[in-house]
């Protein structure tokens, strides 16, 4: 018997990923998973889902804690042996009102949305099926055009940039950050858009790593710029409802038949080193 696919949507208690979760359950054959670092929140995304109809099954998942992240790899490895679909839509912005540090905004910001996107990957990666596809939740502050610097771009957008190097920038972007040196060094002044940045060119680096070192596993791995959306993130002020925001990680999740692309909300590719 071939077992059901079964699709990880990271951060899917509200906003975006719900949505995504609810376009899984409607579209997607398969199990789906609606994960949260809260289990009462994530609970309570579930109830509101399951009023509706959809039967989203739950696992707690807070993707900066390890232990977290490997007692949901153990539990997905126990109960279905691999998964089909991964969606690193979990992410957090420090409002423009924050009185913290831009230092402590960026070591936040990039322990989140890229390092702890990164662990996730790692844990979960080895659990990719054939045939898998990833989708990774960046946003138009991820285009390359957001770094100012000539010699940081042409560093991002090497076609032989290692995972391990682009986690060196990310570390010496906080580094800088902290000595009160992003603008000197050339990363602007959004934390937001570096760790967004970040998560696009470790897009391309894990194409690269699954089409060099197993080719025939056919995982395809994009990210998407999911709109400007009326979430928490964006103080409500956004133009799209998350279920307009949802429909390019949906196209990518169900339909894409490209690989380590950057995907517009609109679902077209758009080209990610040109301005
Ligand atoms: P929300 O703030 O509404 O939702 C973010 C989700 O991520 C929440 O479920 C939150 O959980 C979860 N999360 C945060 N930290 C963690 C963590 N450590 N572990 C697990 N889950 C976590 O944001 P959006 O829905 O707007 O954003 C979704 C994605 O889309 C993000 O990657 C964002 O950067 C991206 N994006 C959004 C845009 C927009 O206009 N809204 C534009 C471009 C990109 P909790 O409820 O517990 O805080």
């Amino acid at each position: 018997m071939v077992s059901p696919k079964v699709a990880v949507v990271t951060g899917s208690n509200k906003g975006i990923g719900f949505a995504i979760v609810k376009g899984l359950c409607e579209k997607y054959d398969g199990e789906v998973y609606l994960t949260a670092r809260s289990v009462q929140r994530g609970q309570a995304a579930v109830d509101v889902l399951k009023k509706l109809g959809y039967k989203p099954l739950f696992h707690q998942l807070d993707i900066t804690d390890q232990n977290s992240v490997d007692a949901f790899k153990e539990y997905l490895k126990q109960k279905h042996g691999g998964i089909d679909l991964l969606v690193n839509n979990a992410a957090i912005a420090f409002r423009e009102d924050s009185k913290e540090s831009f230092g402590t905004q960026a070591k936040e910001t990039i322990r989140v949305n890229y390092f702890a996107t990164l662990k996730v990957c790692e844990a979960l990666f080895p659990l990719l099926r054939q045939n898998a596809r990833v989708v990774n939740i960046s946003s138009m502050m991820g285009h390359l055009s957001r770094i100012p610097s000539e010699t940081l771009r042409d560093k991002l957008k090497n076609n032989n940039l290692t995972i391990a190097e682009l986690s060196q920038l990310m570390e010496k972007f906080v580094k800088d950050s902290e000595a009160g040196k992003n603008i000197e060094e050339g990363w602007g002044s959004s934390a937001y858009a570096v760790s967004k940045v970040g998560v696009s060119a470790l897009t391309f680096a894990q194409q690269r790593l699954f089409d060099s070192e197993t080719p025939n596993r056919n995982v395809a791995v994009n990210a998407v710029h999911p709109g400007y959306v009326d979430t928490d993130m964006t103080n409500h002020r956004g133009i799209l409802t998350p279920e307009q925001g949802a429909r390019a990680p949906l196209f990518l999740s169900l339909e894409a038949t490209f690989k380590g692309k950057y995907v517009w909300n609109d679902t077209t590719v758009v080209d990610w080193i040109k301005p």
